[in-house]
């Protein structure tokens, strides 16, 4: 078994930031980085609102600022291992254990910074269209749609939220909801009514996307009568919320309803000497401004802690 100071669970934005803070702090922190560096951001275009780096001449692609962060987490010596948790024994305190495909781990302090994954709808056409005209990102890839016409799935905060926001680029933004009321708060249902770039599709199940190269139009059908038609469309935006990828924690960690870990201003998690960071943790925020935020954060407070035990 191998013995760590410090792991971090995660190599997206909040990993990353975890990692060059805890190396430049001499904690040697070893990354468990999943199968891929980066997390949701590394599968996003272009990245116009973190702050720094924009440029008229050439915006940073996610994979660019990803492999920026990793370069100086490296510097200043952090490891990174490409491989998945699986299981993880938080029960009996430091030394934490922790089972990846390939080896077992035992370390004195953890920082979880394992993300969220849009949930997908699971239908025909959806992800042979990802990057192509079918995103769950209107803030990052909204831009690519000016005066084109889009289809926006769900019906809640999300779908409201990033549906406003698409307004600014594109022609149309039609929602299509499988009910006949949103699950959106007021305000935003009226500032989504009020938008005349906005119509709104009742009662519809999409069940397909299709296209040729790039997205043309959706499938759907009428839940009320089963009608089946096309709706014609340049891009499809699906909001049907999030789920943290925290299953591997088999419960270990205090956790909401939804299985985001329950964490306090300090990052501490349910178990001392556990920090956790990014969305993992953050139903609200999910940018990668406030990710890095939460990594320097939990960073912090884990080397304060360390230092505590000795
Ligand atoms: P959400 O509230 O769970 O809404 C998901 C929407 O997608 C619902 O309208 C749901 O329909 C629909 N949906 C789910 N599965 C579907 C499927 N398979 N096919 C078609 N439609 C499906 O998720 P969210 O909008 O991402 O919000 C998550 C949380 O973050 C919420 O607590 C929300 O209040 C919060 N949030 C807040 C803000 C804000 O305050 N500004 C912004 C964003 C998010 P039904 O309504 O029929 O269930």
């Amino acid at each position: 078994m191998k013995k760590e100071r410090v792991i971090i669970i995660g190599s997206g934005p909040a990993g990353l930031t975890a990692a060059i803070y805890t190396a430049r702090a001499q904690l040697n922190p070893l990354v468990i980085a999943g199968t891929m560096i980066g997390g949701q951001v590394a599968l996003t275009h272009e990245i116009e609102n973190y702050p720094g780096f924009f440029s008229t001449e050439k915006t940073p692609t996610g994979p660019e600022l990803v492999a920026a962060m990793q370069e100086q987490a490296e510097h200043f010596g952090a490891r990174f291992e490409y491989d998945e948790v699986v299981e993880v024994d938080f029960t009996k305190g430091a030394p934490f254990r922790i089972k990846t495909y390939g080896d077992e781990y035992q370390a004195d302090s953890v920082i979880v910074t394992a993300g969220a994954s849009p949930k997908h709808l699971n239908i025909p056409g959806e992800s042979e269209f990802i990057g192509r005209g079918v995103s769950y990102c209107g803030t990052c890839d909204g831009f690519f749609f000016r005066d084109k016409d889009v289809v926006v799935i769900g019906g809640g905060d999300s779908a409201m939220e990033e549906g406003i926001f698409l307004t600014r680029f594109a022609n149309k933004v039609q929602v299509v909801h499988r009910r006949d009321e949103l699950r959106a708060g007021a305000t935003l249902q009226k500032r989504a009514f009020s938008n005349e770039k906005m119509s709104f599709v009742w009662d519809t199940a999409v069940d397909e996307i299709v296209g040729n190269g790039t997205v043309t139009g959706v499938g759907v059908t009428d839940i009320k009568s089963g009608k089946k038609s096309i709706i014609n469309t340049d891009g499809v935006f699906i909001f049907i919320g999030h789920y943290p990828n925290s299953k591997f924690l088999n419960g270990q960690l205090a956790m909401d309803e939804h299985g985001y870990i329950i964490s306090d201003e300090l990052m501490r998690t349910s178990v001392p000497g556990v920090y956790a960071a990014g969305e993992i943790q953050d139903p609200i925020y999910r940018q990668v401004a406030t990710s890095v935020g939460q990594g320097t954060a939990a960073a912090m407070q884990l080397e304060r802690w360390l230092s505590e035990q000795e």
